[in-house]
Formats: C-alpha cells, structure tokens, sequence
C-alpha cells in the first residue's frame, strides 16, 4: 500500500517530482536502494513545492549513467551524476562519506557509504532527510523533523566542525532561517560566529547567490539582522556596519539611525520587490555615514551628496560581489536619483517627464514610498507622480519625435554639439505641450536656427 499518491502517473503530481519518482523506481528496479534526499523532502513536509529533486542511492555512478544513458557525467567524481528527462534535472548522488576538507570549499575525497553516513555529512538536519519514493516514509537519521516540527535550524553533528569545514555553511545558515522563519539553535548560531571569518575563503559569485536569495525574501529584514548580528556581513558587504548608529535629523527620521531606516524598509517592500529593488533599497543611504557633517548654522545633521557617493559606493560594493552590469547600473542609478523625489512638484513638465520615462522609474517609486513610510511618513510626491502618471497614461511619456535629425540635415544644420541640443531643445518643447504638429516644430526650428 502507498500512503502518499507518488504514483508516476497521478496527474496532480508535478511533473519534476513524477520524473524523479520514475528515476528513483527505475534504480530500485535495478537492485538499488534509492531515496529522495535533502531539500525535496525537507520542502515536502513544509508543503512547499522543492526547487529541484536530489536522490540519494546505493548505486555508483557508473552504474547510474549505465541506466540512464545521455545523462551528465561532470559530477560523477564526486559521485554525482545529473539524469535529465523532458528539461527536468536530477542530481543522483551515490551514498557518501566526504572526506577531509582542506581548503573550506570542498572535500578532497570522497567514499561510498551508507545512508546514514550520507546524512551526517550534510549540513543541517532538516536537510539531511531521505525519503522513500514509493512509500512516502521518512527516513530521519538526523533528528531533522523533530528540528522541522520546532522550526530549528541545527547543524548535524559539531557545528564548529561544520562550519570550519565549508563555510558556505554560514550563508547557507542564514538562507534557510530566514526563508523558512526558523530559529538558528544556540550551538550553531555560537559557531557561526566564531567562524565567520571563514567567508574570506568563499568566492564572491557563491556568497552573492546566496545573499541574492536572502535579500529579495519577504523576511529579507531578519535576514539582513542575522548577517549583521553573525558578524558574516564584514567579510563581503562591511560598508553596512556604519550604518549602526549614524543619527539623523529626528524631525526627518523619527524612527532613529540609518540602520533602522533602512531596516524598516526592507521591511515595508512588497514580498515580490525584485533583487534590484531590494538592493537600491539597502544601500539608498550607504553614504550617509561618510558624508554626514554638522551644520552649526542650521543646528542640524546633513549628509550633503550621500545620493551621488552613495551610487558610486554601490558600485563598487556590486562589482566587488560580480552582480552582473545590468543590475549594477539599475541599483546605482536609483540610489543617484533618490534624493530627486523630494523635488518632483517643482520640475518642469518636461523633466517631470523624462524623469518618469526611465525603466526603473516604478521600482524608485516604490523606494521612494517606503523611504517616506519608514521615517517622515510624507506622502505628498508619491501622491503627486500617481496622479501625474494617470494624467500622463494617455500617450507615451516620450512621444515620436517631431522633428528628426534628417529634418536638421535638410535645414543645413552641422554636426556638432548643437545639433543635440537643438532636437532636446524641440523635445522638450513637445513635452511641455508647446509644440504638437510637426509642421509648426519645424518653423520652430527655423526660428531657433536663424537666430544662432
Ligand atoms: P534549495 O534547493 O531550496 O536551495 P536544498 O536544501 O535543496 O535547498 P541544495 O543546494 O539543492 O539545497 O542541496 C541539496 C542537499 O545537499 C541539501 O539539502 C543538503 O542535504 C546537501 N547540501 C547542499 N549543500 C551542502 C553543503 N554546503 N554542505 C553540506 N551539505 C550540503
Ligand atoms: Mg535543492
């Protein structure tokens, strides 16, 4: 009898759970013993849909990519081999032992062992579960679904062994408490102090994907709190220490320094802000700490061109992390431009409506919001560019233009600095709603010609 409905053909089963089912049956059908292993079973009893399936046999690898012929060998050292059936991958990893770490990244060897040997070499108990494919039972010899039960994340085994082994560990840590909204037990979370230093040893790519993950999840706040409270965050994002206890103007910021600010707006996000969204947010005010000065005259704190630097910092914190250009550029950009919302209601209609035009315009919209709601509580620019979006909703923001560089070549205009500056000078013309037939932007242009 099957307790759980696993049967490859049930429809309402997900298609990459049904395909690792139909793995795991065939390598039992071959004499193996086969479980779902780690994350798809810890995600299994959550409720949650898993990310990717991962099995766990007592076959070795050849004898794995013997019964599925075309499956992806790369691993296969290590004793893992990726089978693949309609683009859905599974990792079928031989039962191990890991052997000796040296460098904190990887094993220098491994062996083939036992199932519950292959438990106690991975990282948290709620990770080292095995389940039956055909029974749905649970094979725990990590105490994880008790872990599970209490919403604890425990480290198997020694905790400062673990994480002095692989410190990837330490993001890994972070990545599931806050994803799942679990306590990090006492003994690990001692350790992740103590070895935090470890990060160094990390590569930049493998520490910012999993800080990716962490800083877009709806708990990205408590996320935030325990790379700074495990000492983690030195070692790859450091410029965000100084932000503890930078004091503001309290007539701005009620709510106190820049590290709450910026907390409580992680906080306000929407759970599907995007990773470049939650980026700009947390380093909006990055270089508040550098730039604060004390203005006697005024008898108050300012932080004079904190937008500017800060987009420059974050820059070079984002190259430093290999974040990829495009998002390096959206995040800085929207750091340079934060300051800008505080001056929406002065802008002349046409800056009002380049300022709108650009891509991420939405996303700094929402920083703006939250940066609002977080400390002054101010809603008067977000008000007014909403209303201003439906009152512009009815053409394009940056509508065709009116006159073109050919119309400028056909009036003998040259080539030169002045030529852009007549078809900007047009546009915003255009935008402005002074110009609106082409005919009359070219007597326009004729007028502006002849008068240079
Ligand atoms: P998710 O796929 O949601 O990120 P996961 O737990 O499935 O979470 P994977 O990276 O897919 O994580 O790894 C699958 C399993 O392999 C884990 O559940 C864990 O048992 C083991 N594992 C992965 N990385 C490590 C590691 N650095 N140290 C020890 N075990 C690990
Ligand atoms: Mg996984």
């Amino acid at each position: 009898m099957h307790r759980l409905p696993l049967s490859p053909n049930t429809a309402e089963v997900p298609q990459d759970r049904q395909i690792a089912t139909s793995f795991a049956y065939k390598l039992k059908a071959a004499g193996h013993v086969a479980y779902f292993a780690g994350g798809c079973v810890r995600d299994r009893l959550l409720g949650k849909e898993p990310k990717d399936y991962d099995i766990a046999t007592s076959a070795t690898p050849a004898q794995v990519t013997r019964l599925f012929p075309g499956s992806n060998e790369v691993g296969a050292h290590f004793g893992v081999v990726i089978a693949k059936d309609h683009g859905v991958m599974v990792e079928i990893a031989t039962f191990r032992t890991d052997g000796s770490y040296k460098d904190g990244r990887r094993p220098e060897a491994v062996t083939f062992s036992t199932p519950e040997e292959d438990a106690q070499r991975r990282d948290f108990t709620i990770n080292g579960l095995f389940e039956d494919p055909e029974t749905g039972e649970v094979i725990d010899f990590t105490g994880g679904q008790a872990d599970l039960e209490a919403g604890v994340l425990r480290a198997i085994g020694n905790p400062a062994d673990r994480f002095a082994e692989d410190s990837l560990r330490l993001m890994r840590a972070v990545r599931f408490a806050t994803t799942l909204g679990f306590e990090i037990e006492a003994g690990t979370w001692a350790a992740m102090q103590d070895h935090a230093a470890g990060l160094q040893r990390i590569s930049p790519e493998r520490i910012r994907d999993e800080f990716s993950r962490i800083i877009v999840l709806p708990a990205r706040r408590r996320g935030l709190e325990l790379l700074v409270d495990s000492g983690l965050i030195q070692y790859f994002l450091p410029e965000v220490l100084p932000l503890i206890g930078c004091d503001q103007p309290p007539e701005w910021h009620p709510e106190g320094d820049v590290y709450i600010h910026t907390r409580i707006m992680l906080e306000m996000l929407g759970d599907d802000a995007s990773l470049e969204l939650c980026l700009a947010v947390l380093l909006h005010d990055i270089a508040k700490p550098p730039t604060r000065t004390y203005d006697e005259e005024a008898g108050r704190i300012r932080f004079n061109g904190h937008d500017a630097l800060g987009a420059t910092m974050a820059e070079e914190i984002l190259r430093r992390l290999k974040y990829p250009n495009h998002v390096i550029e959206d995040v800085a950009f929207m750091v340079s431009r934060h300051m800008q919302f505080m001056n929406v209601q002065q802008m002349r209609t046409s800056k009002l409506k380049r300022f709108m035009a650009t891509p991420t315009f939405p996303q700094e919209l929402e920083l703006h919001r939250v940066d609002c709601a977080s400390s002054n509580g101010f809603t008067d620019n977000l008000e007014y560019l909403i209303e201003k979006r439906e009152e512009f909703a009815a053409e394009p923001l940056i509508p065709k233009p009116l006159v073109t560089g050919h119309d400028l070549i056909a009036l003998g205009v040259p080539s030169g600095p002045r030529f852009s500056e007549i078809l900007e000078a047009v546009q915003t013309e255009q935008l402005e709603g002074r110009l609106t037939e082409r005919e009359q932007a070219l007597e326009w242009v004729k007028g502006l010609v002849g008068a240079s």
